[in-house]
């Protein structure tokens, strides 16, 4: 098959929600629909659950998962369908916005009785911003929840999106019947008392329709076609809107029960985006160029603490990429062979010898990608756009064990380069400050450091209110040497040696930015 045709049928994207809403289960009733996985209940959640085990022991175990979830792949109507994991655990926050710089599009799913949730927003304002295509999905409809316009204007007013629906529930909760298929101008009713099977698609070309009075009774009839009347008055929906990022279709059903989620997929592998073109620091790379590049937007440590090996997941842009073939990595300047690439295919992953735009491959690395990285046949450029977000948990990290120093080291750059937290060295006095964007990361990292890397640290409380990166207007004024001068204690260098300056107060944050108004600070690293 030729590339053009390769790039043509594929689809990536991620499904985002608050946790709870049905992400998992949606999943896998996709899964089952590609006939990727056989049964319910094969998907395992990555959730962070609290309860009888301590926490990290839950972050290993979600961790083993996660290798497991981070991409699930499969075929459905000639459709190539790359579903990438994004977990909803708020501390995990920073894996989903880098995930996000990996896809092509996005499903948020959302809890028809919960409505709008934090983590739903913060992730949605991500999207919105970057402009990808989302569809919206309102689970379970099978319970009581928000009526369906309340819903609607929950969802333009919270996530700033605008709305059109695409399908609309007829009735909800105990009263729950189906759903008016708007896409494609038919009903589904639901079936029995237990309302686990889905009856069959019954066309209603025409809403006046006597048949539909027959389906559902005259009342619901009535009450449908007054709702799809005044639905009316969202925008009609265009293609062209909604892969611009301006205009957001809405499905109704009920991921548990399998109901309107064929409509989601049938719709998605129409409309929703094939691989798209990439910005690097030089130009625009299009998939169909002829040269292999791919980025680095996921590191996972193995789960073998013996092998230290990590998988490096690299998402190809444009070209194919072939095993065993050298390929330039970027930011070390060296070539690079891959002899064991993986492939995922729902929960397997097998090695592959070709992978097209769109697809993840894992490579195995023994400590030369950090997430962000560009792999090229030559070309020197980068890809942007994965950026290191403000941490706003802060502890000094010191040496639990003299004799162990070289390992903490290692592993705390290690464990910086697969993402789990930023490492910041204070100007005044060159202590070490770890950031995180939850706080669950310390624990995780004090348990990998002994357990992976035989070393121990002890932290210390550091009173950071938020990291910001500072970019002074003109470094040489007088402005930014009495910032500098008036900060000292507050300035600190990341990874890359950008000056960070912390914020011990929401309001010392806003002083600053007003005192020294020519002096920047940005919330993301990657600023230029
Ligand atoms: P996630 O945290 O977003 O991955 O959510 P899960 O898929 O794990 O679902 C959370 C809970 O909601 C589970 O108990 C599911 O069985 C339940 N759930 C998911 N979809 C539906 C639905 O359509 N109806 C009902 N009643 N429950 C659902």
């Amino acid at each position: 098959m030729s590339i053009k045709r390769e790039i043509e049928r594929r689809r990536t994207f991620g499904i985002i929600s608050h946790p709870d809403a049905g992400k998992t289960t949606l999943t896998e009733k996709l899964l089952l629909f590609g006939g990727a996985i056989q049964e319910a209940g094969a998907v395992k959640s990555n959730k962070i659950k609290k309860g009888a085990t301590s926490d990290f022991m839950e972050i290993e175990r979600q961790r083993g998962i996660s290798v497991a979830t981070s991409v699930l792949a499969f075929e459905y109507e000639g459709i190539k369908i790359n579903i990438l994991d994004t977990p909803g655990h708020k501390d995990f926050a920073e894996d989903t916005f880098r995930t996000l710089t990996a896809v092509d599009s996005v499903i948020v799913v959302i809890d028809v009785a919960k409505g709008v949730e934090a983590q739903t927003e913060k992730l949605v304002e991500v999207c919105r911003m970057r402009n990808i295509p989302m569809i919206v999905f309102i689970n379970k409809m099978d319970r009581e929840g928000k009526d369906a316009f309340e819903l609607l204007d929950e969802i333009e007013q919270k996530l700033n999106l605008r709305v059109t629906p695409l399908s609309f529930p007829i009735g909800m909760g105990y009263d729950f019947r189906g759903i008016y298929n708007i896409w494609e101008k038919n009903v589904n009713l639901f079936s029995g008392s237990s309302r686990k099977n889905i009856e069959e698609t019954i066309e209603i070309e025409d809403l006046a329709n006597p048949e539909l009075d027959q389906l559902i009774g005259t009342d619901a009839a009535d009450t449908l076609r007054e709702e799809l009347e005044l639905a009316e008055i969202y925008p009609k929906f265009s293609r062209e809107e909604y892969l611009e990022g301006k205009l957001q279709p809405v499905f109704f059903g009920s991921a548990l029960n399998n109901f309107g989620v064929r409509e989601l997929l049938d719709c998605f592998v129409e409309i929703a985006p094939k691989p798209r073109p990439k910005e690097s620091d030089t130009r625009v790379v299009k998939p169909d160029e002829k040269d292999f590049t791919g980025f680095v937007f996921k590191i996972h440590a193995n789960m073998d603490p013996k092998h230290r090996d990590r998988l490096a997941f690299v998402k190809i842009v444009s070209g194919v990429f072939e095993r065993n073939t050298p390929y330039l990595h970027v930011r070390n300047g060296k070539k690079l062979k891959f002899s064991s690439p993986n492939a995922f295919f729902a929960e397997k992953k097998q090695i592959v010898d070709i992978s097209y735009p769109g697809d993840i491959v894992g490579l195995h690395d023994t400590g030369n990608f950090k997430i962000g990285d560009t792999l090229t046949e030559g070309e020197e450029m980068n890809y942007k756009g994965v950026p290191s977000f403000s941490p706003e948990h802060f502890k000094y990290i010191n040496n639990a064990d003299p004799m162990k120093s070289k390992q903490l080291d290692k592993g705390i750059d290690q464990l910086m380069d697969e993402g789990v937290a930023q490492l910041f060295t204070l100007e005044l006095n060159g202590r070490k400050v770890i950031g995180t964007v939850g706080a669950l990361q310390f624990e995780v990292i004090q348990y990998r450091l002994e357990h992976e890397y035989g070393a121990s640290c002890r932290y210390e409380n550091l009173n950071v209110h938020k990291a910001c990166w500072v970019e002074p207007d003109n470094p040489k004024s007088d402005e930014f040497k009495e910032f500098k001068r008036v900060k000292a204690k507050f300035l600190a260098k990341d990874k890359r040696d950008q000056l960070v300056f912390f914020a011990d107060s929401a309001f010392s944050l806003q002083m600053t930015q007003s005192k020294y108004p020519n002096v920047k600070l940005h919330f993301v690293s990657e600023y230029k």
